[in-house]
C-alpha cells in the first residue's frame, strides 16, 4: 500500500498516539480487565482483540524465520533514509532545551541497554512527532519539543521510541515489504540502500495497536529504571487525549491505540 506523501507526517506522527479498551496480564499471568469510556475491554496489546493477537505472533515467527538483516545492512537503510530526511526537512543543531533533551537521551540509552548505536535528530516543523528509523535513528521535531512540560514525558516518549527499533518493529515492517515487493531475493547493501530510499514512505508508515502497546511498556520501563517520574509518563496522551475523535471508526481504522487505553495501560504499569 503506498502512502502519500502528503500524508505522512499526520501518519507516522500519532507514533505516539492513541486507541480501544483492556485485558492486562500481570506478572503471575492472570488478566485483569478494565472498561474504557466506551465500556469496551482494554488489553495494552495482550490478547489484543483475540485472534488478532495470535495472528499477529505467527506473523513475527514468520518474519523472524525468514531472513536476517546484517547491521552493515541496517546501517545502510538508515542512512539512505537519513540522507533523504535531509533533502526533505530541516534539522536543527539547536533546539530547546538542548542540554536536558541530550541528557535524557543519554540516560535513556543507558538504561535501554540496547546494542544499536542510537542517534537523535531534531527536525524544524511545527508537527508534534517522533520517529525511529533502522539503524538507530530517532527523529524528534522541535513541535514535540514546545509540546512536552517535563523531561519525565520525554524519556517516556524516547523509551517507546528506542522499543520500536529494540523490539524489531522496524525490522519486520522492512522484512515484510521485501517480502512483497520485487526487491526480495536481493541481499547486496547496495539494494538495501536503493529499497530503504525507494520504499521511503512506505516503511515509514505507522506501527500498528499491538506494537505501539508493547513499545509503551518497553518506554515505561527504561524510563522507570533510568530515574524517570513514572506518574508524568502518561503527561503527553493526556495532552492529545483532548483533540481525539472517539468514534468507532476511527477506533477500528487506527494504527495507533487511543489515548485514553494508553493512560490507562500506564496507570496499570505504575499499579503493578
Ligand atoms: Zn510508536
Amino acid at each position: 500500500m503506498k502512502i502519500p506523501n502528503s500524508t505522512f507526517w499526520v501518519s507516522v506522527f500519532i507514533v505516539l498516539c492513541s486507541n480501544p479498551a483492556n485485558a492486562q496480564m500481570d506478572s503471575s499471568g492472570s488478566s485483569s480487565y478494565q472498561s474504557d469510556l466506551n465500556g469496551d475491554i482494554v488489553n495494552c496489546g495482550h490478547l489484543f482483540d483475540g485472534p488478532s493477537y495470535y495472528i499477529k505472533q505467527l506473523e513475527n515467527k514468520s518474519l523472524d524465520n525468514m531472513f536476517s538483516l546484517t547491521k552493515e545492512q541496517k546501517r545502510a537503510i538508515g542512512k539512505a533514509n537519513y540522507e533523504k530526511t535531509l533533502k526533505k526537512y530541516k534539522l536543527l543543531n539547536d533546539f530547546q532545551h538542548k542540554e536536558s533533551v541530550l541528557q535524557t537521551f543519554a540516560n535513556i540509552k543507558n538504561a535501554a541497554h540496547a546494542s544499536t548505536k542510537f542517534k537523535l535528530h531534531v527536525i524544524a516543523s511545527t508537527d508534534i512527532n517522533a520517529f525511529t528509523m533502522i539503524g538507530g535513528h530517532i527523529y524528534l521535531t522541535s513541535g514535540l519539543l514546545d509540546y512536552i512540560d517535563s523531561m519525565d514525558e520525554l524519556a517516556f516518549i524516547l523509551g517507546h521510541e528506542i522499543g520500536h527499533h529494540e523490539k524489531l518493529h522496524l525490522e519486520r515492517k522492512i522484512k515484510k515489504i521485501m517480502a512483497t515487493s520485487s526487491f526480495f531475493g536481493k541481499t547486496g547493501v547496495e539494494d538495501f540502500t536503493k529499497i530503504a530510499v525507494d520504499l521511503n514512505n512506505k516503511f515509514s508508515a505507522p506501527f500498528d495497536q499491538i506494537n505501539e502497546y508493547e513499545s509503551d511498556e518497553y518506554g515505561f520501563e527504561v524510563a522507570k529504571n533510568a530515574g524517570y517520574d513514572v506518574n508524568r509518563f502518561a503527561d503527553f496522551f493526556k495532552k492529545l487525549e483532548k483533540n481525539e475523535d472517539r468514534s468507532i471508526l476511527t477506533k477500528l481504522n487506527s494504527t495507533h491505540p487511543f489515548s485514553s487505553d494508553r493512560i490507562k495501560c500506564l496507570e496499570n504499569y505504575i499499579a503493578n
